[in-house]
């Protein structure tokens, strides 16, 4: 038997990342039972394949020294390469990427894309880094990551605190290394150098379809709809201007800053131009301030979760009123909710299907970057929509006809694909 090193913290567990690898084993032990895996697959399954944590200096504006650390976990490769985005975040630490990354191996084998999991990222407040500082963090992570990512071993992605610029630096530092480009090395990067058309806003679009799908599914009508978003990032973004171009109407959004209400609909270009000159959402003009339980609790149609993990609780699920929830960020549900939120008659879109657009795009992406062509944005997304929706049906299908939640039927066929690789490939020596 095969020792454990990461194990279901209690649930009074201490840190967002302890209770994020909670939330994370339990999913997977829960897949584990219902799938009756035997225990060696188990432990193989629950433990990070290869983790590296790395402390590096660089040089601050006022001339002082600062050490980061950064971490990068590859959870399991028994699909394909590693792959999974980068965090700058200051709560980020071993625990959180551990989760993160274990969520990228189930989410890469439910939409049957050819990876295994990883999440890598430094812990920083990057609104506190000038672009030069911010650079310099890219960088020199970059550098100390390289060992271990390449276009066929690891591939980076932006995610919470990082954006197709941060993608830029990472690629050009490791290219610079080897003497030549490497646009595989990342995806999520800026077009002109071999990003993918649609990878912008490819998470939030597949969060639009798997709303979209379910809306359809349990008879709500999407254009007449309201919807409230918590976080207002590359996936909350995209996700609330998405949802308002089908004619649902935004009615509150909330951000690190705090948050904005208007029942009669915000306008996300106005919040977007708010949130470039403030650095928050907060106070833009002709809304009213919510906070991030107010939201939770208001009488829409939808609520999206774009922030962090752990936000709704056994101690909040009472109040969601929503009809679906949709995960766009990854774990935001703790699993103490989960039947709360189910006894309630709330959908829930789990994680690893509601934002899966994003590593479907980036794995175009590096697809287009190996055959050096590139597709349209109209191909992007008619492959996105066909790719996350077929994943969709066989979530929603097993979920029926094997009467289990959602997120069980998500994760179990997500755990039986990986075991299924694993048990092919034998263990070596
Ligand atoms: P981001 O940094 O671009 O945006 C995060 C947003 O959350 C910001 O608006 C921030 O202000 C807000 N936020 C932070 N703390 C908050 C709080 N306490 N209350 C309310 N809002 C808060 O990050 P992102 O890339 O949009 O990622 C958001 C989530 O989506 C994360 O869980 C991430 O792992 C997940 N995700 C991202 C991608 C991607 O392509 N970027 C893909 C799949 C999943």
């Amino acid at each position: 038997m095969i020792q454990q090193p990461i194990q279901a913290a209690s649930p009074a567990a201490a840190t967002p990342g302890q209770r994020a690898v909670a939330a994370a084993v339990a999913q997977l032990d829960a897949a584990a039972e219902y799938l009756q895996l035997d225990g060696d697959l188990r432990a193989i399954l629950r433990s990070p394949q290869r983790e590296l944590i790395v402390r590096f200096p660089v040089k601050m504006d006022d001339g002082s020294v600062r050490v980061f650390t950064g971490y990068r976990v590859q959870h399991n490769t028994a699909r394909g390469p590693a792959k999974g985005g980068l965090r700058f975040h200051p709560q980020t630490d071993l625990d959180d990427v551990r989760a993160l990354a274990m969520w990228m191996t189930w989410k890469c084998a439910l939409m049957n894309v050819p990876f295994g999991g990883a999440k890598g990222g430094v812990t920083c407040d990057p609104r506190d880094l000038s672009a030069r500082e911010l650079e310099g963090v890219t960088r020199r992570f970059a550098t100390e990551l390289s060992p271990i990512v390449g276009p066929d071993s690891d591939i980076p992605a932006p995610d919470v605190g990082t954006n197709a610029q941060v993608m830029a630096w990472f690629m050009d530092t490791l290219s610079m290394h080897a003497g030549y480009s490497i646009p595989g090395v990342v995806t999520g990067k800026p077009l002109s150098i071999g990003g993918s058309a649609g990878r912008a806003d490819a998470t939030g679009q597949g969060v639009l379809y798997t709303i979209e799908d379910a809306a359809r599914r349990i008879g709500l009508d999407l254009a007449n709809a309201t919807v409230a978003v918590q976080g207002f990032g590359n996936v909350g973004e995209a996700a609330a201007r998405l949802l308002h171009e089908t004619g649902a109407r935004i009615v509150a959004v909330t951000d690190i800053g705090g948050g904005v209400e208007r029942p009669e609909g915000l306008d996300g270009a106005v919040l977007a131009r708010y949130l470039q000159e403030h650095g928050t959402i907060a106070g833009a003009p002709g809304t009213r301030p919510i906070d991030n339980e107010r939201l939770f609790g208001l009488d829409v149609d939808v609520l999206v979760l774009a922030a962090l993990e752990g936000q709704i609780t056994d101690a909040n699920a009472g109040n969601v009123r929503a009809r679906i929830l949709a995960e766009a960020a990854n774990g935001p549900t703790d699993p103490s909710a989960d039947p709360i939120l189910a006894s309630r008659g709330v959908t829930v879109i789990p994680d690893i299907l509601c934002n899966a657009g994003g590593v479907i795009v980036s794995y175009f992406e590096w697809t287009q970057n190996r055959a050096a062509f590139s597709w349209s944005r109209e191909e992007v997304n008619d492959r996105l929509r066909r790719q996350i929706l077929t994943a969709a049906d066989q979530v929603w299908q097993r979920a029926a006809s094997e009467r289990i939640p959602p997120r069980l039927a998500a994760h179990s066929l997500a755990v039986e694909r990986v075991a299924d690789a694993t048990r092919l490939r034998g263990l070596y020596p």
